[in-house]
């Protein structure tokens, strides 16, 4: 192995046994939590030592950089998260290589995800951003909508040609009433995600924490992680 893919091979096996213990902790089984490895920033080559490692989720957040690392990993069985706050110019290219998009989080979007998944010929995964810090607007600072739109947006992807409703994702949010308080604010996304599975009970994806507070989003009954810092380093700009 190169270098990089130890300390890569270490670093899994660290949020490994994190999960791990945080499933124990919950009285989880360790199947009912996936990992989402967060490769924005980092180059191919490191998505395909994670892949040789046994990594099966990555997940990126900017089209820009993620389109050529996807295209020149095509050949890994692997699949792709869109995870960043998503401009409908940049739908098209998402739905070539997404399986799934976590940050739906208004109409607008969910029509340019359908007609572009239609168009391919694809079924693409959606789930919809809640944002515990939005504002009046019913946005988040990074995306997302206020609980209470959730039903109507979700509504709407559930009835889009191209489209299969998944469940929700959440980002801890930095401020208003829930910042500091990740338990908390996960615990809140489980009662949204219940209600949500009343409508549809086939969404059953609750995606939430990151390497700070993977172990919080276990013990609240998250069932995808998206972790970056904790596999691949610390990343060199703010992304
Ligand atoms: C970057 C990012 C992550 C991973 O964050 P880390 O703190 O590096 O683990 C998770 N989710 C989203 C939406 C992100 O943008």
């Amino acid at each position: 192995m190169t270098e990089r893919k130890d300390e890569l091979a270490a670093n899994l096996a660290k949020v490994e046994e994190r999960i791990a213990a945080a499933c124990a902790a919950a009285g989880r089984a360790r199947e009912e939590v996936t990992l989402i490895v967060v490769t924005k920033t980092y180059p191919a080559s490191d998505v395909r030592a994670l892949a040789e490692l046994g990594v099966r989720h990555v997940a990126e957040n900017r089209d820009q950089d993620a389109a050529p690392k996807a295209a020149a990993c095509a050949d890994l069985p692997l699949t792709w998260h869109f995870v960043g706050q998503l401009q409908t110019n940049k739908v098209r290219s998402v739905v070539g290589y997404a399986g799934l998009v976590q940050s739906v989080d208004r109409s607008r979007l969910v029509t340019a995800l359908s007609k572009e998944a239609v168009r391919a010929g694809r079924e693409l995964g959606c789930l919809v951003q809640v944002a515990f810090d939005a504002g009046a607007d019913g946005r988040g600072e990074r995306g997302g909508v206020a609980p209470d739109q959730v039903g109507e947006l979700a509504g709407l992807v559930a009835s889009s040609p191209g489209l299969r409703l998944d469940g929700l994702m959440t980002v801890a949010p930095l401020t208003g009433e829930y910042a500091g308080r990740q338990q908390a604010a996960f615990e809140r996304l489980m009662d949204v995600a219940t209600d949500l599975r009343r409508a549809h009970p086939a969404a059953n994806m609750v995606s939430a924490g990151m390497s700070a507070d993977l172990e919080q989003a276990v013990a609240a009954g998250a069932t995808h992680v998206r972790v970056g810092t904790a596999v691949l380093g610390v990343r060199p700009r703010l992304g």
